[in-house]
């Protein structure tokens, strides 16, 4: 293995390679573009381009890459060869700044949401400096933005990349107004945690289900689930442990720094979580990651699923969007500080982000909605669906102290005494973690942690910088022309906490009392995906959008649809497979495992009239039974997936079409295809068992 420090980043064109390949003038002009987001000159980007493509051939490339984010949830990518035609039918290596600022993928097959009829293909891919270019597979790629011929946006970096803009003025504004003259840009931070399970080849290459959809439609519970709770934090296994190192290694070479690796709770299921990074490079970077992990698994003869539900009954995977903001002299804004009671700017802050959490939850809740997170959230593994936030006993105590006016003392950092002389004494904590809730301050952070673990996170990150700037411009204003200005915060940060307090919630968000302590709180509380989506474009969400400049109302209005419609069409999906399964192979199946034991209790007859077939005759009769109600709510799904045709003008009411009735459906022929595989010999039933996937590396 190479050296670390040397490995880590030698296939990003970086602040390094920058520094030693361009001129100084170019140099300083492209870190100004990427510090404070000055445009850039073409011959900048001339010198740019040529500098990039020199170190990229040196590294044995040859094509490069317009990288982008469109609204399909995935990455997209068109390779172009640097050749270019010399003289005397020669070739030379070209690439021009033109070529690296703007691209022209063919859009017309990317989702639009109706804004860029097909026949307009046009779409342009734009360079995003800010986000370093790096190498993968011989290849040089260039992240960009993506957007139509007449500039709306098509893709999920540009949203992000205005909301960290606007973020970033209005907290400047605010902080030079609180005297903090030398802050002049404010950079939000996000640090995702990524789960995901590993699972041999050899089995998820024979399961229809895994390839087409992600997770498994039918499958009985192997004997053994998660309930030990030894997997979690377990020691990790070798080929597991080869992946892991594999991993951490392609992943440092991009940049990524990845940090901790552990054992999840499910059996088969691990993490990983890099060093946070600015919300932007965090979100190419986690986009990088899923790649990555795919691509090393395979490798390994092993198969990454990054679904939010791949299996029942065990946990499934989801993802911590670790969030915060700082400024460029170096301060976290989420810091409380030894004495929070006395920090007004931290409490301002505070103040800004509660009030957003909760005039935007449902903004937040539909941000992670999706087919496969609607499995987890309310499922006592992942936080429910109602959002709420926790802050700690510290400072929900400063909070109390605040809204009632009284004396507030922190408990300060506690000596931990192990009681082991050996081992070494250490500070505590000031306040245990709340694992349940959605929304969770921890320390100088918020963790968001109801992501689900496919999920695109640049769309939570600029939903939550977009609601937090506009609350901030707000406090701006009221504060700007403030006499006392101290005084003026105080009773600012009061009645926006007294107003906004019902989004606190520092219990137990799993249990049952709080659903209806919540409905009292009028949180709202929307189950899947179409309910939450509903929302979307209510008035004041898209109020909240065009007065930032982050989207436009048509913008907005093309995300929905293309949100929904993605939404039935992956629910159209596992129901297609499903009936697939259940007809080409389950049914057949049983069919044949029944027709076996009906010979073999013939044959016994025939050998003697006394010998007993109760064994063949009670197995035959439970599977004939639930085989023919299986064959008839095969029939009744295929009939529902037809029906929701009659749907097709109307998104919305479409995929709630799709969750109420097909999605039910699909959950009681599962339940009939588990049932069967329980009595069905394993040498008859087509497809490996939880117990061969889950417990097979
Ligand atoms: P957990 O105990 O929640 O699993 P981890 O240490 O695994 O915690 O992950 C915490 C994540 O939070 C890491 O990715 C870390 O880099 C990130 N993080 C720490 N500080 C900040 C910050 N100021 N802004 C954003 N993310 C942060
Ligand atoms: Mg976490």
């Amino acid at each position: 293995m190479a050296n670390v420090t040397e490995l880590f980043g030698s296939m990003v064109f970086d602040d390094r390679k920058m520094q030693e390949r361009l001129p100084r003038t170019t140099y300083k002009a492209l870190k100004k573009t990427i510090k404070n987001g000055e445009p850039l000159d073409i011959s900048v980007a001339n010198a740019v381009a040529n500098a990039m493509k020199d170190w990229a051939v040196e590294m044995g490339c040859t094509h490069y890459t317009h990288w982008f984010q469109p609204m399909t949830g995935i990455t997209a990518e068109k390779h172009d060869s640097f050749i270019y035609p010399a003289e005397d039918g020669q070739i030379i290596m070209e690439f021009s700044g033109k070529e690296l600022i703007k691209g022209e993928p063919d859009a017309s097959s990317f989702p639009s949401g109706g804004i860029r009829a097909t026949f307009e293909a046009r779409g342009y891919t734009t360079w995003d400096p800010t986000s370093p270019a790096f190498i993968r597979d011989k290849t040089l790629y260039i992240p960009t933005a993506f957007c139509s011929y007449t500039g709306e946006v098509l893709d999920k970096k540009t949203p992000l990349l205005r909301s960290m803009e606007r973020l970033s003025n209005v907290a400047v504004a605010l902080l030079q107004l609180l005297g903090k003259t030398e802050v002049t840009r404010v950079t939000t931070t996000v640090g995702p945690e990524q789960e995901y399970f590993l699972i041999d080849k050899k089995t998820y290459d024979q399961r229809p289900d895994l390839l087409f959809t992600g997770r498994t439609l039918f499958g009985a519970p192997a004997p053994k689930g998660q309930e030990l709770e030894d997997h979690y934090f377990g020691s990790i296994k070798t080929r597991v442990a080869a992946f892991m190192s594999d991993l951490d290694q392609e992943l440092w070479k991009l940049g990524v720094m990845a940090k901790t690796k552990h054992n999840e709770v499910a059996p088969s299921q691990h993490e990983l979580a890099p060093i946070f990074a600015t919300s932007n490079i965090a979100t190419d970077h986690n986009e990088l990651t899923m790649e990555v992990m795919k691509k090393t698994a395979e490798k390994h003869g092993l198969v990454c699923l990054l679904h939010e539900k791949p299996f029942a009954g065990v946990n499934g995977s989801g993802k911590h969007n670790n969030w915060s903001i700082s400024t460029n002299t170096g301060e976290n804004l989420l810091e409380p500080g030894k004495t929070p009671e006395n920090n007004l700017q931290f409490q301002l802050f505070l103040a800004a982000i509660i009030k957003a959490v909760h005039e935007y939850q449902d903004l937040l809740r539909l941000t992670v909605a999706s087919a496969g997170n609607d499995h987890r959230l309310g499922a006592n593994e992942a936080p429910p669906a109602i959002i709420s936030m926790y802050l700690g006993d510290d400072l929900g105590a400063l909070v109390e102290a605040i809204i009632h006016g009284t004396d507030y003392r922190s408990n300060g950092k506690v000596n931990m005494l192990t009681g082991v002389d050996v081992l070494p004494d250490f500070k505590k904590d000031t306040s245990d973690r709340n694992r349940t809730s959605p929304f969770a301050f921890t320390g100088n952070k918020f963790e968001f942690r109801a992501l689900g673990s496919s999920l695109n996170i640049a769309c939570p990150n600029y939903m939550l910088n977009t609601m937090v700037a506009d609350e901030l411009a707000q406090f701006y204003e009221e504060l700007k022309d403030a006499d006392d200005l101290p005084t003026a915060i105080k009773t600012l940060v009061k009645r926006v906490l007294t107003e906004h307090q019902a989004i606190i919630f520092n219990g137990d968000n799993y249990s049952e009392e709080w659903v209806r302590e919540a409905e009292r709180r009028g949180l709202c509380n929307y189950r899947s995906l179409p309910e939450a989506m509903a929302h979307y474009i209510d008035q004041k969400n898209v109020d909240l959008f065009v007065r930032n400049g982050i989207v436009t109302e048509e913008e907005i209005h093309a995300r929905y649809e293309i949100e929904l419609e993605h939404y039935s069409k992956q629910l159209r999906i596992e129901a297609l497979t499903m009936i697939d399964m259940a007809e080409k192979n389950i049914t057949p199946a049983v069919i044949g495992f029944v027709n076996k034991l009906s010979e073999a209790a013939l044959a016994k007859k025939q050998l003697s009239a006394a010998y007993s077939v109760y064994a063949e005759t009670t197995i035959i009769e439970e599977l004939s039974k639930t085989l023919e109600e299986f064959v008839k709510k095969t029939a009744a799904l295929k009939a529902a997936t037809d029906n929701a045709a009659l749907y097709a003008d109307d998104p919305l009411r479409q995929a709630g079409y799709y969750r109420e009735t097909v999605f039910t459906l699909m959950e009681e022929l599962r339940v009939l295809g588990d049932s069967m595989e329980r009595k069905t010999a394993k040498s008859y039933w087509p497809y490996p068992s939880y117990g061969d996937i889950l417990f097979g590396v």
